[in-house]
C-alpha cells in the first residue's frame, strides 16, 4: 500500500500527462489508483479530474469503480 503522500505525487504526474478526455481503457488503468486515493482520504476527483470526469459520465466504469472501492474497503 502506498503512503498518502506518494499517492498524491503519483496522481499529479498522471493527471498532468493527460489533457483531453480519457476513454474507458485509460480510466480503467488508473481506477485502482483513483480508488486508493479516495480511500486515503484525499480528493481523488481533484487529483485525477479526468478519471473523475469519466466516472461521472460512464456508468460502466462507475460500477467497476464502486466494486473496486468495496473490495478495497473489505480487505
Ligand atoms: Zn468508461
Amino acid at each position: 500500500m502506498l503512503k498518502r503522500g506518494d499517492v498524491v505525487k503519483l496522481v499529479r504526474v498522471i493527471a498532468e500527462t493527460h489533457e483531453a478526455e480519457i476513454g474507458c481503457d485509460e480510466c480503467f488503468e488508473q481506477l485502482d489508483i483513483f480508488a486508493e486515493t479516495e480511500l486515503s482520504g484525499a480528493e481523488a476527483g481533484a487529483a485525477m479530474p479526468l478519471v473523475g470526469d469519466h466516472l461521472d459520465k460512464c456508468t460502466d466504469c462507475r460500477s467497476k469503480f464502486e466494486a473496486l472501492l468495496a473490495a478495497l474497503r473489505g480487505t
